[in-house]
């Protein structure tokens, strides 16, 4: 499509995976109904895919953060625009995230989530940018290790943007992005979608 960017992970290959993680999820949480938390936005589009191959009862919830500093770098301290509807005491979570990159959001969500006393707490991620890790994390379920490029589709925005396009794609040079928000619109178009 251009060289600004390429297709990283393909539609099949992320229904595919998807598909998988949904089996080890129903196998793992077999007698213990999970409730799924998801960071708005990012995650909902792997969520809304997940579930629908998780074969047990589940509840769903969502949080909605938002980071402190001003700077594009997490410091991982955020502010907490919209709870858990529910209390998550006694009950099996299930922490579904879009990306963790530096690790430093979810640490810090995790380390608020603790004092609820939930029964158990894990997280699944699509993506895992583990080479980036700064905060250690136990990762229970990853769709793939992420190379340290910047990504977005399959929910994944920049500046609210391509959280529509069915595939992942990892942009070059980010510089590109920044000089035109637009730069990767051609692969919205479905003569664009290289990546079906
Ligand atoms: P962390 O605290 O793990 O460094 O930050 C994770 C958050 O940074 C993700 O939830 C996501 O919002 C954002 N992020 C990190 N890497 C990427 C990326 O490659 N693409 C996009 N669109 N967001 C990213």
């Amino acid at each position: 499509m251009s060289d600004v960017a390429s297709v990283l992970y393909p539609e099949a290959e992320i229904r595919d995976r998807v598909r998988e993680l949904g089996q080890d999820i129903t196998r793992d949480y077999a007698g213990r109904p999970p409730v799924l938390i998801s960071i708005l936005k990012g995650g909902v589009v792997f969520l809304a895919d997940l579930i629908r191959r998780i074969d047990l009862p589940l509840r769903l919830d969502f949080m909605s953060i938002s980071a402190y500093a001003s700077d594009s770098e997490s410091s991982g301290v955020v502010r907490i625009l919209k709870d858990l509807d529910h209390d998550i005491g006694g009950e099996h979570v299930l922490v579904v995230e879009d990306i963790i990159d530096t690790g430093l959001t979810l640490s810090y969500l995790l380390s608020t989530l603790a004092a609820r006393e939930a029964a158990s707490v894990e997280v699944c991620t699509l993506l895992d940018k583990s080479v980036r890790r700064i905060a250690p994390l136990d990762i229970r379920y990853r769709g793939f290790d992420c190379p340290d490029r910047f990504v977005v589709g399959y929910g994944l925005d920049y500046l609210e943007r391509y959280r529509n396009l069915p595939f992942i794609i990892a942009v070059n040079d980010q510089a590109d992005l920044a000089a035109d928000p637009a730069a990767l619109d051609g692969y919205l178009s479905i003569a664009g979608r290289t990546g079906a």
